[in-house]
């Protein structure tokens, strides 16, 4: 577990800046969700704390640690898109053992890990099967059994939900949640979808044109939003 500060972040992609200087401190065991518009710099504020985009200003530290210059595969994050990026001629055991698998663990500790990450999310029965013989729900626990076997010190997830149908998101979200009161591991979830963040987070995090307009816990942003941007937005009276 860790925390993940954003001092002043921000982003420019050659002469178009897109963060403007975001910060947000997140503690221990904390579920963080970044809501916004499509658009507004929610991605890529989650890439650069995976290390996937460059800093062009300002810090992002993890577990006290500044990481600005730490590669991806140091940082102890796991990530989890939207588009579940399964290889699809490998099983579901291969797909979640594979970057144990890639870091040379031997083949017991994949077996342990993988049955473990199998029963918190109920794959143990699908473990010999190919991402195209799952449903887009079971595709989704994959994802996130691949993520949860490296037991990382911080989750991100950007969007994981966006491509299930209505019911299926339901239910997922509170699989996701579930699964960090269990685990409690940091976690930064990027949403557009502003029931996901009112009913999910810990603290909610509104960004707008790559700046953070108001960060809070959920009922403190519904009962005193900072702006009508804020009240528009989360959906209650200004
Ligand atoms: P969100 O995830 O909130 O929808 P993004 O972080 O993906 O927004 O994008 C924020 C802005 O940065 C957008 O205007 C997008 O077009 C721009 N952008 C993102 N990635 C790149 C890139 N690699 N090169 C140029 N512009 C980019
Ligand atoms: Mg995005």
């Amino acid at each position: 577990m860790a925390t993940v500060d954003i001092r002043d972040v921000r982003k420019a992609f050659g002469s178009t800046k897109v963060l403007h200087g975001v910060s947000v401190s997140i503690e221990d065991g904390q579920f963080v969700v970044l809501v916004g518009p499509s658009g507004c710099g929610k991605s890529t504020l989650l890439r650069m704390l995976a290390g996937l985009e460059n800093i062009t200003g300002g810090e992002i530290a993890i577990g006290g640690r500044v990481v600005n210059n730490v590669p991806p595969k140091d940082r102890d994050i796991a990530m989890v898109f939207q588009n579940y990026a399964l290889y699809p001629h490998m099983t579901v055991f291969q797909n979640m053992a594979f970057s144990m698998k890639l870091a040379g663990a031997p083949r017991e500790v994949m077996e342990r890990e993988v049955q473990k990450a199998a029963k918190i999310l109920g794959l143990e029965q699908l473990l010999h099967r190919f991402p195209r013989q799952l449903s887009g729900g079971q595709r989704q626990r994959v994802a996130m059994g691949r993520a949860i076997v490296r037991n990382p010190q911080v989750f991100l997830f950007d969007e994981p939900l966006s491509n299930l149908d209505a019911k299926l998101r339901v239910q997922m979200r509170s699989e996701i949640k579930e699964l960090h009161q269990r685990l409690k591991v940091t976690t930064v979830y990027v949403t557009h979808d502003q029931i996901e963040a009112m009913t999910m987070a810990d603290l909610i995090v509104v960004m707008n044109h790559g700046r953070i307009e108001q960060s809070g816990a959920p009922l403190e942003l519904y009962d005193r939003p900072a702006n009508t941007f804020v009240a528009g937005f989360i959906g209650s009276p200004a």
